[in-house]
């Protein structure tokens, strides 16, 4: 395949659909011109295992798919195959793999498991930044990687570029999120070169990476280019492409191309014969999820948000998403003025120092960061259900 291109397949046999998939997009003959014939290189697959949460709840990435790249490798006779993957600060990715069935899958094909949360790693210039990469990187010869297509509630999108953030150590994940996280996924994207991409598109949650309402597409992509196929995962969940700036950035970085009039887009039969050659860019109707609502936007209305991480937040959401459904939130945001004051950029202050906020507010310090508030939250993150106690008690 070209790198204009993507690759799309339609059913509910994921294994079966995704060794069609790649037999389509020529998988083996992208490793061969990457590696050379002779060699037998190191084959790295990159899931998306964000937190400990099956993938049917539209986190993480699907077991199956990792499988039927598994079996067209072992098929094309790719023997060393390594799985590496580190989970979001706040949970441990050896849960992860646990609970997403990738332990198994590793058994049962004898695959390495990687933990980058626990790998060494090496720095490396981005742009202007200073990076720390994961040293699995260095010793990977062809890297695919295997993000969900899913929002995101501070970059809205989340889906190739932004998955190599798993191959960076969690000291690193924080500094991203206080660096307002474009910037620096553009500037990893510069450093890490990712080979060739297998979407889930199977029920990623287009309003939240931590899953939660996943919505069913069942299909999967095949691209070779994260930057065209972060454009068009804008298209598919109806998010403009400006917003997720880190598009742009990465384009700017010579990475790939966000012009989506040049894609050609092939949808394969489930026989994986190629059944409809849509040479024009589709319609916004025939793919998008305009519909939806973006709930976990619309609950955070009284957040307070400077660069917090995402565990952080999803935590924050998830509680204050219990009190909506109680009917509390609004007792809370608006009888009691409530202001849910989260992030890095809070370290520090007191809550009497917030002049964004008007004197009738009463600011709730989320996490650890802002331990100086008169009333805070602790932990990093703390628990959804800590948060929820807490709120649900001041009422
Ligand atoms: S308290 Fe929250 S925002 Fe602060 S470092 Fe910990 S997880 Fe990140």
């Amino acid at each position: 395949m070209k790198k204009n291109e993507i690759i799309k397949i339609y059913g509910t046999d994921y294994t079966a659909m995704t060794v069609r998939l790649l037999k389509a997009a020529g998988l083996a003959d992208h490793i061969r011109q990457k590696a050379g014939p002779e060699k037998d290189p190191l084959i790295g697959i990159k899931p998306n295992l964000v937190s400990p949460v099956p993938a049917m709840y539209g986190a993480t990435t699907h077991p199956e798919i990792v499988e039927g790249i598994i079996l067209y490798l072992k098929e094309n006779g790719y023997q060393k195959i390594m799985i590496c993957e580190g989970s979001w600060v706040g949970d441990k990715t050896e849960d992860a793999f646990e609970y997403c069935g990738f332990c198994s899958l590793a058994d049962r094909y004898g695959i390495t498991l990687l933990d980058t949360q626990k790998d060494t790693s090496f720095s490396v210039k981005g742009g202007n930044l200073s990076l720390k990469i994961c040293s699995c990187v260095r010793q990977i010869d062809f890297l695919i990687n295997v993000p969900v297509l899913k929002g995101h509630c501070q970059t809205h999108v989340t889906c190739a570029l932004k998955n190599m953030k798993g191959l960076i150590p969690n000291s690193e994940k924080r500094r991203f999120h206080a660096l307002g996280l474009h910037d620096p996924i553009a500037a990893l994207n510069s450093c890490i070169h990712q080979d060739f991409i297998v979407v889930d598109n199977i029920c990623g949650d287009p309003d939240f990476e931590d899953g939660g309402n996943p919505l069913v597409q069942n299909n999967i992509l095949a691209a070779l280019d994260p930057v065209l196929t972060d454009a068009y995962a804008c298209r598919v969940l109806d998010r403009p492409q400006e917003k997720v700036r880190y598009i742009g950035l990465s384009e700017a970085f010579g990475i790939g191309s966000a012009d989506l009039t040049k894609l050609v887009l092939t949808s394969l039969d489930p026989s994986g014969s190629p059944s409809r050659f849509e040479a024009a860019f589709p319609s916004p109707a025939a793919d998008s999820c305009a519909f939806l609502t973006h709930k976990a936007m619309e609950l955070n209305y009284a957040t307070e948000e400077i660069q917090s991480c995402s565990a952080c937040y999803s935590a924050l959401t998830d509680a204050l998403n219990r009190l909506d459904q109680e009917g509390l939130l609004k007792i809370l945001t608006e009888r009691l003025h409530v202001r849910f004051c989260i992030g890095q950029g809070y370290k520090g202050l007191s809550s009497p120092e917030l002049s964004r906020l008007s004197p009738e507010d009463l600011p709730v310090g989320i996490g650890n960061c802002t331990c100086a508030f008169t009333k805070n939250i602790p932990g990093c993150p703390p628990s959804g259900d800590a948060i929820y106690e807490y709120l649900k008690a001041l009422i």
